[in-house]
């Protein structure tokens, strides 16, 4: 991957891609309100629409979920991508040309020069192309072992389209020729993977095979895997694209570009093992299923499943206590082998949370998807999915299955080889739910269990277990330097009068600066009450104030307010750009920003005059008469300001 793209070059896409436009690919907006669309979130199920979006601020908020963010991070969302994939997608669309900060500049880099401007754009265009001569061969005079292959796996015709899935000729370049007829130079072939250099030259790299495309989340076509049809080839079984700028192994999974929704609706993921397997499982209603293309599922294939599932925690992101959900279900169909389940495993490192997250589903005959398919219907692959059990279980059952639990000798060995598993699991609760579980499974008493588990912990050294790592408490989010750590924000009671003031004085700041009196501005950091709004304030006033709104407009004013706000202030910010405000006449806007205002520092001057009378109270005016009059004559010119403020109104 290049390097850092450059920040305004970032700033020039989110710019100019029109939020309303790239939503509307996914979701059916309606106006709701002056400036404002509204329509059903696609990241969680609804029946009324709570997703909104407003394209006068780029940006879009769910209040239902909670999602929200700019038009970079829907991207993200909806199709899984990484924020430089997203920014370098958007920039395709909108015409950007990218720009990339390199750290480590000139020679020192120590990588190739970047890849020229528009060559990823030929490689698709490459890619697409051949994905569409290889379906045509499929359907012609020579592809008859290969139509019989799909056949044999009852898949028809429509399947086959619905999959894109093709023929590669025998020959050496069936597909060469028709490249080079379509104007690709030999370079841009070579680059692509499509063809093998040889000491000749250049041939086709797939002859004689069935092929899948695979895509990638964008559905663009990126590489393909190839089945041997053959006896007489003595090539692989599964052949892949090798390695491109388009095509990373570790990253791919085939079917992601049909599953990605159902995975980010269901919160599901299905890994399977080829890709009839991932035909077999959609064509039987489980639509969540992906493979990987020839290697096992690492960590780079967690990261991408991660992003899909809405997983945001992954860098230790925002903690909300409203309570941001994370989590979603992994499924691995492995085969019941070790090998298998050491995968799963490895697949998220030390990582428990996700080892929590993660199931298996075992066919007790062996049979995979496709030939589950074929056997017993599109139902059975579905009950294989349903009959998943959690990766803690199934590895403890893997390790009991070598005893026979009918001797005692059997429990004792059984309990032996257990315990360190129970032991290695740090989810405490989770912890004593397995030793339950696994003193029933054994047929042994609890506490003998859970001693045992006690042992094995003391022994690998766990038992002066790391406490979890938590958010801190904090009361209030600070400014943006105390973005270390991500505070937990208490939601303000939405019925609370003082807070719903509060939080309508900064709708109106965010979305309507043109109109907010100069009033606002002169607010004090202790204008705010409610510690979130006051987080939000904060932002607002580092940001430059509503004066800096009203200069730089919309987008801009936004983002730079997203810019000064700590990380876990920031979707706030996003949350009050989008929301609605009740007031849907374009003539009356500027008047309700004006009483919104007016509302809100009114609540602090009475805020100031009821501090001003406690004191006044805690006063002795015998005692202190200078004191106690100056107190006397502040709290008058409090309520005199007040009363001002009224009067204008
Ligand atoms: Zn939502």
């Amino acid at each position: 991957m290049a390097g850092l793209i450059k920040r305004e070059d970032v700033d020039a896409v989110r710019d100019r891609a029109r939020i309303d436009e790239i939503v509307s690919a996914h979701v059916t907006l309606k106006p709701a309100g002056v400036g404002s669309l509204k329509g059903l979130c696609p990241f969680h199920d609804e029946r009324t629409p709570s997703f909104h979006v407003r394209p006068g601020v780029g940006r879009w908020h769910c209040f239902g979920c909670g999602e929200g963010g700019d038009v970079i991070s829907f991207v993200q969302k909806i199709d899984g991508m990484g924020f430089t994939e997203a920014v370098e997608y958007l920039a395709d669309r909108v015409g950007v040309a990218l720009r990339y900060e390199d750290s480590r500049t000139g020679a020192a880099a120590g990588r190739g020069p970047r890849e020229e401007p528009g060559r990823r754009q030929r490689l698709l265009e490459a890619h697409r192309v051949a994905a569409e001569f290889y379906a045509e061969q499929l359907f012609g005079p020579g592809a008859q072992a290969g139509r019989a292959f799909l056949a044999e796996r009852s898949f028809d015709r429509s399947d086959a389209e619905r999959f894109g899935v093709g023929y590669a000729p025998t020959g050496w370049d069936a597909l060469l020729r028709h490249l080079q007829g379509r104007g690709f130079t030999q370079a841009e072939l070579v680059a692509s993977g499509l063809v093998s250099q040889g000491q000749r030259g250049i041939y086709d790299r797939f002859r004689g095979r069935l092929v899948w495309p695979i895509r990638d989340v964008t559905g663009a076509v990126i590489g393909f895997g190839a089945r041997r049809l053959y006896d007489e080839d003595q090539g692989p079984k599964y052949l892949n694209t090798p390695e491109t700028s388009l095509y990373k192994k570790a990253q791919v999974l085939y079917g992601i570009d049909l599953a990605k929704r159902a995975i980010a609706q269901q919160k599901r993921v299905v890994i399977v093992e080829g890709y009839t397997d991932v035909m077999a499982a959609h064509l039987s209603g489980v639509e969540t299923a992906v493979a990987t293309c020839g290697t096992a599922f690492g960590g780079d294939h967690a990261k991408v499943v991660r992003r899909l599932l809405g997983d945001t925690t992954a860098g230790g992101g925002l903690q909300l206590a409203s309570g941001a959900s994370l989590g979603g279900e992994i499924v691995f169909t492995f085969d019941g082998d070790a090998a298998g389940q050491k995968a799963a495993v490895r697949a998220f490192g030390e990582d428990q949370r996700f080892h929590a997250q993660t199931f298996v589903a075992v066919e007790p005959g062996g049979m995979d998807p496709c030939d589950l398919r074929m056997a017993r219907g599109p139902e059975a692959v579905r009950a294989l999915v349903d009959s998943r059990v959690p990766l803690f279980e199934f590895v403890i059952h893997t390790s009991l299955r070598q005893f026979d639990l009918d001797t005692v000798e059997g429990r004792v060995g059984a309990l032996r080889s257990a315990a360190p598993l129970v032991a290695g699991i740090r989810d405490r609760s989770m912890q004593l739910g397995y030793a339950r579980s696994l003193a029933r499974w054994i047929g042994l008493d609890t506490e003998e269990v859970r001693r045992e588990v006690g042992r094995a912990a003391a022994a690998s050294g766990q038992g002066r277990r790391r406490p979890e790592r938590r958010p801190e408490p904090s009361d209030a989010a600070q400014g943006p330097a105390s973005g270390m750590s991500a505070p937990v924000l208490a939601m303000p009671d939405p019925r609370d009068p003082v807070a719903r003031v509060e939080r309508q004085a900064l709708v109106v700041a965010l979305q309507y600066p043109q109109h907010v009196p100069e009033s606002f501005d002169e607010l004090g950091e202790d204008a705010f009450g409610v510690p979130a709004w006051k987080a939000v304030h904060a932002a607002v006033r580092a940001a430059g104030g509503a004066r800096t709104g009203r200069t730089v407009g919309g987008g801009a004013w936004v983002e730079a307010v997203v810019g000064q706000a700590a990380e876990a202030v920031a979707p706030l910010v996003t949350e009050l750009s989008v929301a609605p405000v009740p007031e849907d006449r374009e003539e009356a806007i500027a008047a309700y920003v004006a009483d919104v205002v007016r509302a809100l520092v009114d609540l602090g001057l009475t805020r100031r005059i009821a501090d001003a009378k406690s004191r006044l109270q805690r006063l002795d005016p015998a005692a202190d008469p200078e004191a106690y009059g100056s107190a006397f004559e502040r709290l008058l010119e409090i309520e005199r300001e007040r009363r001002r403020l009224r009067d204008s109104a």
